[in-house]
């Protein structure tokens, strides 16, 4: 890899198998995503490129994808914010990381770190923050560009296919379970038990929460059973209301499931001074809460945005002690828009994680054909 490459490479033919990796692109809203052969990035000032070894496919990735939400990426980008990696090139400036590093690209690609809310540990909340995957290229792609601040640093020994999805889906709930105030006399219900829900329902159960899981599929709850749910709800079959009203109703609900419906449910299953965590973002963006109940009942309802790069340091810790479980399976890259589906369909377990590894060195020639359009 030479500093300074560029398109011209393709344009001209003149291809230096170092040059091109592989990326899947989305190009439309509409249109399935296309997989390409671009340069590899230069870092800049106090930026680093990664070699991606593993990349989680977390649901927001296809909300993305989709531009489901007010606030869309601008078109063509590289999705994913769950990319593991080894550290290739450090620009100027950057002294956290250095060659040889596993580090972790976040949804929190970069923040001013000066505002009231870096200073303040809300850097999640930060009004200039750049997002991994949305804002900048993800790591749907054998190498991406990170700012060397805010990558998180993956502890010797943990298995980067398990540390990618701990890097948002992990950091996610964990700090969401953080947010319900869950404790060890509370009832937590975990509505949606998917990439995200998989490990809240541990992180609940760390707190030393009594556990609830929520979900349509008995795949997906004997799971959850498996990671240490205490009780399974399966919605599709009977109304989690009214099964979790009969436990008592919970201290606190974690809306995890793409679904206003199921956000309307966790608010009805709580009990008095009972807290809900709002963490899915479905596209149809609004939910009917009643206010007479809220008041009445002292209900308090949160929304939850990912984790700092403590939280994550935390979530990391936790995993290298054994203390959490990541449930996956690894595909190529190449299966993107069928995973995609798998995961709307509901068919998946777990995470479905990206293996980048050998495709970075395999098919060089291959690569450069490609890219020359041959
Ligand atoms: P996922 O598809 O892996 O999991 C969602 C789960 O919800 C699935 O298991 C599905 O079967 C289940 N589900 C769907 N409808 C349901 C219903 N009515 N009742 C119960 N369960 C139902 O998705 P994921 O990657 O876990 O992400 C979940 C959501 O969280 C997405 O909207 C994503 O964008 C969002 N997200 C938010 C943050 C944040 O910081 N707030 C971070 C990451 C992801
Ligand atoms: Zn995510
Ligand atoms: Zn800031």
């Amino acid at each position: 890899m030479r500093p300074g490459s560029t398109t011209t490479f393709i344009n001209t033919h003149q291809l230096d198998p170092e040059e091109l990796m592989k990326a899947a692109v989305v190009r439309d809203f509409r249109q399935p995503l296309v997989i390409e052969h671009r340069p590899v990035p230069t870092p800049g000032h106090g930026e680093i490129v990664v070699r991606i070894e593993a990349s989680g496919l977390c649901h927001t990735d296809i909300h993305a994808a989709h531009g489901d939400w007010p606030i869309k990426p601008t078109l063509p980008f590289v999705p994913g914010h769950e990319g593991v990696g080894i550290v290739t090139r450090v620009g100027a400036g950057v002294t956290r990381v250095k060659e040889g590093d596993r580090v972790a690209l976040p949804w929190l690609g970069y923040a001013c770190g000066t505002c009231e809310f870096c200073v303040s540990g809300w850097e999640t909340l930060c009004v200039q923050q750049v997002n991994t995957g949305y804002g900048m290229d993800g790591a749907y792609s054998e190498y991406a560009k990170a700012f060397a601040a805010y990558v998180g640093i993956v502890p010797a020994g943990l298995d980067p296919f398990d540390a990618a999805p701990l890097a948002c889906a992990g950091v996610t709930t964990y700090k969401a379970v953080k947010a319900s105030g869950a404790r060890s006399s509370d009832l937590v219900a975990v509505f949606g038990v998917g990439g995200l829900g998989h490990l809240a329902v541990q992180y609940a159960k760390i707190a030393g929460a009594t556990v609830v899981a929520v979900d349509l599929t008995e795949d997906k709850l004997a799971m959850a059973k498996q990671l240490g749910a205490d009780y399974t709800v399966n919605a599709a079959r009977e109304d989690p209301v009214q099964a979790i009203q009969q436990l008592g109703g919970a201290d606190a609900a974690i809306a995890l499931a793409v679904s206003p419906r199921a956000f309307e449910q966790a608010f009805a299953s709580l009990r008095r001074k009972g807290t809900l965590v709002f963490v899915a973002l479905p596209a149809d963006n609004s939910v009917r809460i009643p206010i007479f109940e809220t008041v009445l009942n002292g209900i308090t309802i949160v929304g939850s945005i990912v984790g700092t790069r403590k939280d994550l340091d935390e979530v990391y810790e936790l995993h290298a002690r054994g203390r959490t479980h990541v449930i996956r399976e690894t595909r190529s890259l190449e299966t993107v828009n069928q995973s995609i589906q798998d995961v709307l369909d509901g068919t998946v377990t777990g995470r479905i994680v990206f293996d980048l590894r050998d495709a970075a060195v395999a098919a060089p020639l291959e690569r450069q054909l490609t890219a020359a359009g041959v």
